[in-house]
C-alpha cells in the first residue's frame, strides 16, 4: 500500500488549475493536507490568493461562450469519457479519498461508484435538454420555451464526499455548457484536483473548469462573488456558510443551489422489521463515518419495540471495527479532526446531563488519529443538544414514541429538512406519514436514499435547488420564452 501511495502522490497535480495550466498560487504558499487516521501530513498544495481567484474565474469567463457553443454531444462525450476514466482510475481516487478524508476503503469505492455516475447520468442527460413548444390559449402567438447554459459558475464543495459532492456539480454544469471555478474544501483538495486532471485526460478545453484551494475559503470566494459576470452559485456546506453566501449572493441577485446541513429521522413504526430496521439504521447512521447530511439523526421508535431495536441496534454497533481506513477489516474510520471528536464528547455529556444513557460506546477511540467509539444513546429528550443539531459522527440517539402523529412531530421539529427515513410495510401508513414529513426525501424501508438519477435536496434551512436527476440539469439553466405571433392569427 504504501508503494502505491508514493506512486500515486508522485504523479498527482498539486498546484491550482487556470486556464487549463498547472500553476502555483501567486505568493508561492501552501496548504498541509492531514490524514484523520494518523494526523500526518500526506502532501501540500498550493494555496489561492485573492488574485488567484479572480485570474481563475476571468479564465472561465473567456471559455463561456465557445463551450455554449459546443455541441450537446462534444459534451456529453468528454463526460462520458470522464466516466470510463474515473472508473479506470478507481483505486487512485478511492485511495485518496481514504488517505485524506479517512472513511474505510470499501466505501471510498463506493463513494467512486456514486459519484463517477453524475458523469455518466448526465453525459446521458446532455442531450436530452427539450423546451416546450406550443399556442397560446386564444390562439394569436406561437410559445416556445429554450434552455441556455445559466452562465460561469462557482462551485464550493465540503470535505465529506470528496468525489460525488464535485462530479455531482460538474457534471450538470458541464453537461448545460456553464464554465467554473471548483472551490474544494481545504481538508480534501486532493481528490478534486485528480479529478480535475481526469477531466482534461478527458479532453476537457482549457479553462472550462478551473480549481482553486486555500488557506482563506473567504478570500478566495470574495472577488468571484462580487464579479458581475458571475451567474450562479452552488454551494454545499454547513447552513451557516450557506446563510452568508446567500446574502452575498443578493447583491448581484444570483442563481444559487444550497445543499446545506440536515437533522434526519429515522422513524420506526411497531409493525417493522427490527431486524431490517436496523440493517437500515446502520447504513443511514454509518455510512461515511456518520458524517454526512443525509445521516440519520435521530432515531424515533415505536415505545412497543424500543427495547429490542435498541439492543440489536448496539450490538450491530460493537461489531464495527474502528481504525485506519486503509487498513483492511476496518469498517468505521476516524472524524476529519480533534474538533469533530471533541463535538462527539460533548453531545454525550450534554444528552447524559438531560436524563440519556449510553447503551454503548459514548468516549474516544484509542490511537493518535480522531477516533470516536460508535455510540447509541437511549432516553435521549428533544430538549438534548443531540437530538436539535446536526450530529456528524457515529453517534445515535434513540427516543421513543406511542403514536403516529407524535412521530411526525417529533419527526419534524427541527429546522432543518433534508433527508429522512420511515420503516414500516404498511402502504396506507408509508403514504400518510411522507406526506407529512417536511422534508425533501424520505427513504422508505431503506437507509440508503442517494442515486445520482433522483433529485437530491432539501427544504427549510437544508437549502434549495436539486442536484441529479432531470432537475439536476435545469438548475444550471436559464429558461427563455420565445412568443412568435401567429402568422395566420
Ligand atoms: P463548511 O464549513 O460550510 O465548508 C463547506 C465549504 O465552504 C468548504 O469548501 C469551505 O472551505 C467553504 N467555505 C467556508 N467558509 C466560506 C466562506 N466564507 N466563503 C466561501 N466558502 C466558504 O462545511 P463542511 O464542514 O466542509 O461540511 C460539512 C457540512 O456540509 C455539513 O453541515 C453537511 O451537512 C453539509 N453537507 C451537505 C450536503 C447536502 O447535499 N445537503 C452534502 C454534504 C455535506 P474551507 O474548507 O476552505 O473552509
Amino acid at each position: 500500500m504504501n508503494d502505491k501511495i508514493s506512486t500515486l502522490l508522485a504523479k498527482l497535480n498539486t498546484d491550482l488549475l487556470i486556464d487549463g495550466e498547472w500553476v502555483p498560487g501567486s505568493t508561492g504558499e501552501t496548504l498541509e493536507v492531514l490524514n484523520p487516521a494518523t494526523n500526518e501530513v500526506i502532501t501540500s498544495v498550493a494555496s489561492a490568493t485573492e488574485e488567484d481567484a479572480h485570474r481563475a474565474f476571468a479564465a472561465a469567463c473567456r471559455a463561456q461562450e465557445s463551450w455554449a457553443r459546443t455541441p450537446a454531444r462534444e459534451r456529453s462525450e468528454i463526460l462520458r469519457r470522464a466516466f470510463d476514466l474515473v472508473m479506470e482510475r478507481a483505486e487512485d481516487f478511492a485511495i485518496l479519498m481514504t488517505l485524506e478524508m479517512g472513511k474505510p476503503l470499501a466505501e471510498a469505492y463506493g463513494e467512486v461508484t456514486y459519484g463517477g455516475e453524475f458523469l455518466r447520468w448526465f453525459s446521458e442527460e446532455a442531450v436530452r435538454h427539450y423546451g416546450i413548444s406550443g399556442t397560446t390559449p386564444e390562439g394569436s402567438l406561437h410559445m416556445q420555451t429554450v434552455r441556455h447554459p445559466v452562465g460561469p459558475c462557482f462551485l464550493v464543495t465540503p470535505w465529506n464526499f470528496p468525489l460525488a459532492m464535485a462530479t455531482r456539480k460538474i457534471a450538470p454544469a458541464l453537461a448545460a455548457g456553464c464554465v467554473m471555478v471548483l472551490k474544494p474544501a481545504k481538508q480534501t483538495p486532493l481528490t478534486s484536483l485528480y479529478l480535475a486532471q481526469t477531466l482534461i485526460d478527458a479532453g476537457l478545453p482549457q479553462g472550462v473548469l478551473n480549481v482553486v484551494c486555500g488557506r482563506s475559503a473567504a478570500a478566495i470566494s470574495a472577488p468571484i462573488m462580487a464579479d458581475p459576470r458571475l451567474r450562479k452559485i452552488s454551494f454545499t456546506g454547513s447552513t451557516e456558510v450557506g446563510k452568508s453566501l446567500l446574502k452575498s449572493a443578493a447583491d448581484n441577485v444570483l442563481r444559487t443551489s444550497m445543499e446545506l446541513g440536515g437533522n434526519a429521522p429515522f422513524l420506526v413504526f411497531e409493525d417493522a422489521d427490527i431486524d431490517e430496521a436496523v440493517q437500515g439504521a446502520m447504513a443511514a447512521k454509518l455510512r461515511n463515518i456518520g458524517e454526512a447530511c443525509t445521516a440519520a439523526n435521530r432515531f424515533l421508535v415505536q415505545e412497543s419495540i424500543a427495547a429490542e431495536f435498541t439492543e440489536k441496534f448496539a450490538a450491530a454497533m460493537e461489531d464495527l471495527v474502528l481504525g485506519n481506513g486503509l487498513e483492511e477489516g476496518v469498517t468505521c474510520g476516524p472524524l476529519i479532526d480533534a474538533h469533530a471528536v471533541a463535538n462527539m464528547v460533548a453531545l454525550v455529556e450534554d444528552a447524559v446531563v438531560h436524563g440519556a444513557t449510553a447503551v454503548t460506546g459514548g468516549t474516544r477511540g484509542e490511537g493518535t488519529g480522531n477516533f470516536f467509539a460508535p455510540t447509541v444513546l437511549k432516553n435521549v429528550p428533544p430538549q438534548a443538544r443531540v437530538f436539535r443539531e446536526e450530529i456528524f459522527g457515529p453517534l445515535a440517539p434513540i427516543t421513543t414514541f406511542r403514536t403516529e402523529q407524535e412521530a411526525i412531530a417529533l419527526a419534524n421539529d427541527t429546522e432543518f429538512g433534508l433527508a429522512s427515513y420511515l420503516f414500516t410495510p404498511d402502504h396506507s401508513r408509508i403514504q400518510r406519514v411522507s406526506s407529512q414529513l417536511e422534508f425533501g426525501m424520505v427513504g422508505i424501508n431503506t437507509g440508503v436514499i442517494s442515486n445520482a438519477a433522483a433529485p437530491f435536496g432539501g427544504v427549510k434551512q437544508s437549502g434549495m435547488g436539486r442536484e441529479g436527476g432531470v432537475d439536476g440539469l435545469d438548475d444550471y439553466t436559464r429558461l427563455q420564452y420565445l412568443g412568435i405571433k401567429d402568422p395566420y392569427s
